[in-house]
């Protein structure tokens, strides 16, 4: 949120919201959601009728095997696709039918995004790269901030290194830092370990548990099982529809 300048008013109306729901509403929710698609004729069902409750501070992961709605349901939480039918709730207030000035305003403030691929700028450094999210607020202190985030994820001494230069892992903490920058109440992850190796992958799901620990609600989407060993809950999606474990 830029300094000088009020925030436009659907931000500032979220924020409202935010101040009259904190510590009573959970900051994450799907109630009874479907998404269909047209698939060339016949209708995909991606999610059907999907019950799912993120408490802040929780860590939640979602496993499923590829097709059965991963990204659909990653997509709706961070409001970059809408239901069919349903409700989606951030901090008890319904965010379903939101025109796309007003969600791009919410993702901005209130959602960090862990995309599949980094989509790091290969020649911004690292901390160019975290403190991206901020340029269009010209945030005075985004370099600070961008900087104490990489010292956070463990990348304290590669702050003026180019994505060509950091191995996977980095990359991915660097993606993970970027996700941060503009202090969302939730983290949504696409598979955060896709492409990692094993210890490489620990040390990246230690960062999702410390970032559970100051409340933030993580969600990150895999089918990777040594997610479910770092997660407070796993719940699974078999063919759009969600079942608890
Ligand atoms: P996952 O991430 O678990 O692999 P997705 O959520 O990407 O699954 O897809 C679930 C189902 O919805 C698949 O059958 C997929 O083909 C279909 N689907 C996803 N996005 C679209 C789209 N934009 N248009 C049509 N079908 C889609
Ligand atoms: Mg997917």
């Amino acid at each position: 949120m830029s300094g000088d300048v009020s925030p436009p008013t659907a931000e500032r109306t979220a924020v409202e919201e935010r101040a009259n729901h904190d510590g009573e509403a959970p900051p994450l929710q799907l109630i009874g959601v479907t998404r269909e698609y047209d698939g060339g004729g016949e209708t995909v069902r991606a999610l059907i009728d999907v019950d799912l409750t993120v408490e802040a501070g929780e860590f939640v992961a979602v496993m499923g095997p590829s097709g059965s709605g991963k990204s659909t349901m990653l997509n709706t939480l961070g409001l970059l696709d809408t239901p069919t039918s349903g409700e989606v709730l951030l901090d008890g207030r319904d965010v379903t039918t939101l025109d796309d000035e007003a969600r791009t305003d919410l993702r901005k403030e209130y959602i960090g995004f862990v995309f599949q691929d980094f989509f790091l700028i290969p020649t911004l450094t690292a901390t160019e790269n975290v403190a991206l999210p901020t340029v269009y607020d010209r945030d005075r202190d985004a370099t600070a901030r961008a900087e104490d985030l990489l010292d956070r994820v463990g990348l304290g001494d590669r702050l003026d290194h180019r994505p060509p230069e950091l191995s996977g892992g980095q990359k991915q903490r660097v993606a993970i830092a970027r996700a941060l920058i503009n202090r969302p109440e939730v983290l949504l992850a696409d598979e955060p370990t896709g492409n990692l190796d094993t210890d490489t992958g620990r040390q990246v799901l230690g960062e999702f548990e410390r970032i559970c620990e100051q409340g933030v609600a993580v969600v990150a989407v895999t089918h990777d099982e040594l997610v479910t060993e770092y997660a407070d809950r796993t719940v699974e999606l078999v063919d759009g529809r969600l079942e608890e474990q």
